[in-house]
């Protein structure tokens, strides 16, 4: 029997850059290999956006269009609505007694995250999601989880609960391992440390061939360097980083003559956006043939989700016994 893969995207926008070279890359290469359950996190999604309940909705269709259209193929990969898994809420409840509130308060990304929202008292969804999302990837028992770095605090939170569960009640989950790709966390054009969907820095899988190119050029790139004649850093320039993760071949060049002052940064990024758009093309071709066909879509998101209930089912059975849950 195949491993299984079971990673996501929160449904509160179009996908991205850092998406791509964070985990979607990574879903791609891997989904002939591993089973993969591919989440639309709504509920995840409500954690944050829950007055927004369209943009919620209309971001299931985004983020798998998005997802089909770097490469996922439907028939090998199941697409799972979360709000429609109630395998998942069931577990979550269960996995709730196992973590302490103090060790939620403690992870850093709900730190950073709570920062980048203003939220000052914490709803008890917002803190308690990563015990949602460890639900999400035991409910399936998944043995890997292509992330970016930001899910690593919630991974090992994930570990936790699942050990704790099978010492307690005997072995009955798997053991979830990340997997990292070589960009963990591409940063914003505006020079963020994270390219995210609700930070406004992002470049859209979904974007044209024009919006690629000015968003390029407004990138932030080493703030030392006026004149073309001066020796820049790409070390400090996110165009630079792009470079790296999606010019991989060309960038120890580029770095070079940047350092040497002998190529200028219009140059440099023109270098760059060529060649994102270039890699871009052939989803932009995927995406115009979901976009007309949404009930293929949907037809996908529906099998996928009841295949999932069925996989949940089975699991629930195996927790409740563990946990002598029956009259
Ligand atoms: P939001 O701001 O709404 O949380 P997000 O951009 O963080 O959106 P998620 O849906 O939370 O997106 O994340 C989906 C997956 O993509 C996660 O595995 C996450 O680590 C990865 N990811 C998101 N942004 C980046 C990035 N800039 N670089 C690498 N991986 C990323
Ligand atoms: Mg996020």
């Amino acid at each position: 029997m195949k491993k299984r893969i079971l990673t996501g995207d929160r449904t509160t926008g179009k996908l991205h850059l850092g998406h791509f070279i964070g985990s979607l890359q990574n879903r791609v290469k891997l989904q002939d290999e591993y089973d993969t359950l591919i989440l639309l996190a709504d509920v995840q999604a409500l954690t944050t956006h829950f007055s927004n309940p369209q943009l919620i909705n209309a971001s299931i269709y985004d983020v798998a269009i998005d997802n089909l259209s770097v490469g996922l193929n439907p028939e090998k990969v199941t697409f799972v609505q979360q709000s429609q898994v109630s395998a998942i809420a069931e577990l979550t409840v269960f996995y709730s007694m196992l973590v302490s509130v103090n060790s939620l308060r403690h992870n850093p990304t709900i730190k950073t995250e709570a920062k980048q929202y203003g939220y000052d008292d914490l709803t008890y969804g917002f803190l308690g999601y990563p015990v949602s999302q460890a639900a999400d990837i035991t409910f399936c028992n998944a043995d890997l989880v292509p992330v970016g770095d930001d899910q690593l605090p919630h991974m090992e939170q994930a570990r936790k609960i699942v050990r704790r569960f099978n010492d307690l009640y005997g072995e009955t989950i798997k053991v979830p391992k990340e997997l990292l790709s070589d960009t963990p966390r591409l940063p914003g054009i505006d020079g963020n440390s994270k390219m995210g969907k609700s930070l406004g820095n992002a470049i859209y899988l979904s974007d044209d061939k024009d919006t690629v190119i000015a968003k390029i050029k407004s990138a932030l790139t080493d703030k030392n360097r006026i004149a073309i004649s001066d020796q820049g850093n790409p070390d400090i320039c996110t165009v630079s980083l792009y470079h790296n993760a999606f010019n991989c071949e060309e960038y120890p060049n580029i770095c070079d003559m940047c350092r040497k002052a002998k190529i200028g940064c219009v140059a440099c990024k023109k270098a760059l956006y060529t060649k994102l758009n270039a890699i871009l093309n052939p989803f932009r071709e995927r995406r115009a043939y979901y976009e007309h066909h949404k009930s293929e879509v949907r037809d996908i998101i529906v099998s996928g989700t009841n295949r999932a209930n069925a996989i949940g089912l089975d699991t629930m059975l195996k927790v409740k016994e563990s946990m002598k849950i029956s009259i």
